[in-house]
């Protein structure tokens, strides 16, 4: 069943205009509706899959890896890609939070925080697919719960709670987002890395920009409604930090979406000028990295 939303998920007002009309490309090929809040500016997906319904649009064992390293040119640069995304993140971490505790929500597999454990940090994850979760747990060996939710540990646990691209899939903003207030240890940061979708790629391929990725992306962040849903929440965004190399992914997936082939040439040209763009007087780079904390109780 689809759900459909009467008032937006970030400043609660009603009226919402059609912002684009997208095809889902990676799976069901279904069209859906971007919605953009008159409101706040908020996009998002409307109406959408409801949360019993949305398991069916993700291909749940896409990105297990079956312990069989693939050789060819393309696997092993997406490996090296994923371990210094890995190192990327965890430095942003150990720059704000030299030790404690780190909660991932949406760990997949575990492999960030499998790489946090060995550098001294404690690590939990949250992750609903069961063969990623049962992954993370048996090769990795992260303890990983299928859903967040208060209850599971004691108020004030973590110093750090990220969401890598995760953000954009839960049904229950509010929900989460209270929950990782209450789950956050005083001083403690909130991370949460998302698609931009003012950057310069998003406005170049539209309806066929991959992070849009409908129906999976509920919600299509800017720094602007971002900000707003923060401030919102109670929170204040510290620092923004461009993840540049999703430029490039993102372009390569936008220009299959487009013309059906696979163009790395493309893929340089236009990742590259994603970025530039973004440094010049753009809207923001292809992905964001908001490091969030807790506003302090005003007097
Ligand atoms: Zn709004």
């Amino acid at each position: 069943m689809k759900e459909k939303l009467t008032s937006c998920p970030v400043c609660k007002k009603s009226a919402f205009s059609d912002y684009l009309e997208v095809q889902d490309h990676f799976l069901s090929k279904e069209n859906f509706i971007i919605q953009s809040c008159d409101g706040c500016g908020f996009r998002f997906v409307n109406p959408r899959p409801g949360a019993d319904d949305i398991g069916g649009y993700y291909q749940s064992d896409a990105y297990i890896s079956h312990g069989v390293k693939k050789q060819d040119l393309v696997s092993i640069i997406y490996r090296q890609v994923r371990i210094f995304s890995i190192r990327k993140k965890f430095r942003i971490i150990r720059s704000l939070q030299p030790s404690g505790n780190i909660l991932d929500i949406g760990c997949g597999t575990g492999e960030f925080l499998a790489y946090c454990r060995s550098r001294n940090y404690a690590v939990q994850g949250i992750e609903p697919s069961e063969k990623a979760r049962e992954f993370a747990v048996s090769v990795n060996g992260i303890s990983v719960s299928e859903k967040l939710d208060a209850t599971l540990f004691k108020p004030g646990t973590f110093n750090c709670i990220t969401m890598w691209h995760v953000l954009e899939h839960v049904h229950e903003l509010d929900l989460t987002i209270d929950t990782i207030k209450s789950l956050l240890a005083p001083g403690g940061i909130f991370i949460a890395a998302v698609p931009n979708s003012n950057s310069w790629d998003a406005s170049r391929y539209k309806n066929y920009w991959a992070a849009y990725d409908v129906p999976r992306h509920l919600y299509h962040f800017t720094s602007e409604t971002m900000q707003t849903l923060a401030k919102r929440k109670g929170f204040a965004i510290l620092k923004t930090i461009p993840q540049k190399l999703d430029a490039y992914y993102v372009t390569m997936l936008s220009e299959k979406y487009r013309t059906g082939r696979t163009n790395y040439i493309n893929m340089m040209i236009y990742g590259f000028w994603s970025n530039f763009r973004a440094k010049t007087g753009g809207k923001g780079h292809s992905s964001l990295i908001f490091i969030l904390s807790p506003e302090k109780a005003q007097f």
